[in-house]
């Protein structure tokens, strides 16, 4: 399994100029190149490179295996454009949006991220230093830190490419680590999984992971955003900066419940079941509106923490159908609307059997989580 593990790089005010004039060379060579792309209509990397390698070398002064890398940099974003408009998501074809979007070369931003292969950027993970090609020449010991877990991945299994990125004046390079996916063990039953608003994830055992705080901090952030629309120009700067910061600590709150999802489900043998969160847009749309785009990545996200935490730990991830787990009894199957009494109370209409809402339906998806292992492992 491939992750990506960021580190933060500690540059000298002179290292972190170099890398600046480095990111706006590569970007002002690949907007030439994507211009001659766009003009010949030739997006294939073999053929791109005879039309634009020796020049950019010279004009920019790239070393060999940073032109390279900017002309697979191009490519690469034209074939996700062009899949993009394949698949209809940049608009219909003809729409004022589409045409516009096809009308002219991408360019890149002047410190759009730049890849680094072995040869143009190597580690030393003991002095916690790595040593990079710039356009000044290469830069020996630029200091870089990280937590221990992701310095210890990253000594043991990096592998292939890194790309360098400058943020809010920050410098941080991504770099690729391979692990192996430990064998998954044979689950002695699910732990369910129910996603929500107000409780983010509760589990079929009674564990509520709420979203107090995140979405206080959401709620501030959007407050802020209508404040600030009147003065566009300057505040844009500082919306972003803020959405930045909102998206990395819903990241944090998510590899926190993912941990503590993956390490119950070890330490009790059970499997994990997951809501599939192809309907999930439509769930969170009945609930509030403007809701759907703030939280449908934020789940998206959970369930990708939880899925590789999981294949890390040999524990199986099965995803259900969540359709009427809120309004199914767990204890009886009854499914009824009026059995969820409020947003927080389900008591059965049948039954009589009665339980926090969110752990009710958590229950419902483990037993489908179950049922729907025991279906694919029948053979
Ligand atoms: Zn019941």
């Amino acid at each position: 399994m491939k992750l990506v593990v960021q580190v933060k790089l500690l540059p000298t005010p002179e290292q972190a100029a170099a890398m600046e004039a480095t990111l706006h060379a590569a970007n002002r060579a690949a907007n030439l190149v994507a211009k001659i792309a766009f003009e010949r209509r030739c997006f294939r990397n073999f053929d791109l490179r005879r039309h634009t390698y020796d020049r950019i070398k010279a004009e920019y002064a790239l070393a060999a295996q940073a032109a390279q890398h900017v002309i697979k940099k191009v490519c690469d974003a034209y074939r996700t454009l062009h899949a993009g408009l394949a698949a209809g998501n940049l608009g219909k074809p003809g729409s004022p949006r589409r045409a516009r979007i096809e009308a002219r070369p991408i360019s890149f931003r002047p410190l759009a991220a730049q890849p680094y292969d072995d040869r143009c950027l190597s580690w030393q993970h003991d002095a916690r230093t790595v040593s990079i090609w710039t356009s000044a020449g290469r830069l020996k010991g630029v200091a870089f830190t990280g937590s221990a877990q992701q310095l210890a991945l990253l000594a043991a299994h990096r592998r292939g490419e890194s790309d360098l990125i400058c943020r809010d004046g920050m410098w941080f390079l991504h770099a690729t680590v391979e692990v192996a996916d430990a064998p998954a063990t044979r689950p002695d039953g699910f732990l369910g999984v129910d996603l929500g608003i107000a409780n983010i994830a509760t589990t079929s055992t009674g564990t509520r992971h709420s979203g107090k705080a995140l979405n206080a901090v959401r709620h501030r952030n959007r407050e802020l955003r209508r404040r600030l629309q009147a003065k566009q120009t300057r505040s844009a700067k500082r919306l972003l900066k803020r959405r930045r910061k909102e998206a990395r600590f819903a990241a944090h709150v998510n590899h926190i419940i993912a941990k503590s999802i993956v390490t119950e489900a070890e330490r009790t043998g059970r499997g994990i079941a997951l809501e599939d969160l192809q309907g999930i847009r439509e769930r969170v749309r009945l609930r509030k509106p403007q809701r759907v785009t703030l939280h449908s990545w934020s789940f998206h996200q959970l369930g990708a923490f939880v899925g590789y935490k999981a294949a890390r730990s040999g524990v199986a991830v099965i995803h259900v159908d969540p359709s009427y787990t809120s309004q199914q009894c767990s204890h009886c199957g009854h499914v009824d609307k009026n059995n969820r009494t409020s947003q927080e109370t389900f008591a059965c209409t049948s039954c009589g059997f009665a339980e926090h809402a969110d752990v009710n339906a958590a229950r419902n998806i483990a037993s489908r989580g179950a049922a729907g292992w025991a279906v694919s492992h029948a053979a």
